[in-house]
């Protein structure tokens, strides 16, 4: 349980870090007002002076009703006047290590004071100066590599998506139609369940899937670490603002634990695959599937489906159909649009027409 001494500041005429032995500023003589602020720098040594000492245990200061001098507990009358000892007495505070005052309380001051760039050294102002250009000069070189690659990459995209109008002529038509026709077929599958309209042919025990299932166990050693108390150790805890002008260091008491390891054996399970046995059936059934492609083409604007017959177990299985217009620009380069079948019924050969077109072979009318 140190004591420390503390220091105080004079509110009447600024002067900072008296000592805590003093109960008036060593500057201008005004007494240790109520109230006043102790703190305690960082590594303030021990007092070890007995007499400091005493008065540190005694208690807190005491101010005079009449002058308003400090006075130490013991002072049965103010040491200045000699009026009688008063109810006022300095504020006895506890601190944790986290919070304890260190310093004078910081007072906001003039800019100038604040930023001294004056005192400064020269050398020192120029070499941070020429590390910032250093470091701005390799950020600069990484986006320019930067800036380049996106303006690549930017020019690329207009020069291959950009749309160029072309003049053309319509050189010719052409559609196609089809239909798919499915047939019923006699086919041989196998699954663990018969469909509707499937037909048994032959059924077996077969694996399905695998289930672990416990075996066995093996006896197994593991490291296990754990925490056991060795014992207990005292740390400073905080301080105590003893109201004249000390400082008490409290000491408290922790456990200290210690980490050990043991070797501890445990039983492994261990699995093993055991299968599950299905009955899986083998089966015909008929089943609608494509047989051929019936297609119908031509060059002109009088199209039609093809012609097709429909032989026993045969059905349609669904119709598509294409429509294409096919023009010559200029310097005699080819270019095929795709058309809905109505638009496409306007378009006439040698009909000219504004495309729009680009380098990936997209084509598109010009509206
Ligand atoms: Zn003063
Ligand atoms: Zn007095």
């Amino acid at each position: 349980m140190a004591i420390k001494e503390g220091l105080w500041d004079c509110p009447t005429c600024q002067t900072k870090g008296i000592l805590g032995r003093y109960r008036e500023c060593d500057n201008c003589g005004a007494p240790r007002p109520e109230g006043v602020r102790f703190y305690l720098p960082q590594n303030a040594p021990n007092v070890t002076n007995t007499e400091q000492l005493a008065i540190a245990k005694a208690g807190a200061d005491w101010i005079c009703e009449y002058c308003g001098a400090s006075n130490r507990v013991k002072e049965e009358n103010c040491v200045e006047c000699s009026a009688p000892k008063s109810e006022i007495t300095q504020a006895v505070k506890e601190y944790s290590t986290a919070n304890i005052p260190r310093s004078p309380k910081a007072q906001t001051l003039p800019r100038q004071k604040r930023m001294p760039s004056s005192s400064i050294p020269t050398a020192v102002v120029r070499s941070s100066m020429s590390t910032k250009k250093g470091k701005g000069r390799g950020y600069k070189w990484w986006l320019g590599i930067i800036a380049i690659a996106a303006s690549v990459v930017v020019g690329l995209a207009i020069f291959l998506f950009r749309p160029i109008t072309v003049e053309a002529t319509v050189s010719g038509l052409s559609w196609e139609r089809k239909v798919t026709i499915e047939k019923l077929t006699t086919v041989t599958e196998s699954d663990w369940s018969i469909p509707a309209g499937g037909r048994l042919l032959s059924q077996r025990e077969e694996i399905r899937r695998y289930k672990q299932v416990l075996d066995h166990y093996e006896t197994k050693t593991r490291q296990v670490s754990e925490q056991v108390k060795t014992g207990t150790e005292s740390y400073n805890c905080g301080t105590r603002d003893l109201g004249n002008g000390y400082f008490e260091t409290k000491t408290c008491t922790r456990d200290v634990y210690e980490t050990r390891t043991k070797t501890e054996t445990y039983d492994d399970p261990i699995y093993r695959d055991e299968p599950i046995y299905e009955t899986k059936y083998t089966y015909e059934i008929d089943r609608w599937l494509r047989d051929r492609v019936e297609v119908a083409s031509g060059v002109t604007k009088q199209t039609y489906w093809p012609d097709f017959v429909l032989n026993a177990k045969e059905r349609e299985g669904g119709r598509s159909q294409d429509y294409k217009v096919y023009f010559t620009g200029e310097k005699g380069e080819s270019y095929t649009l795709e058309l809905d079948p109505d638009f496409w019924s306007t378009f006439d050969p040698g009909e000219s027409q504004i495309l729009k077109v680009n380098r990936l072979g997209g084509v598109k009318l010009a509206e």
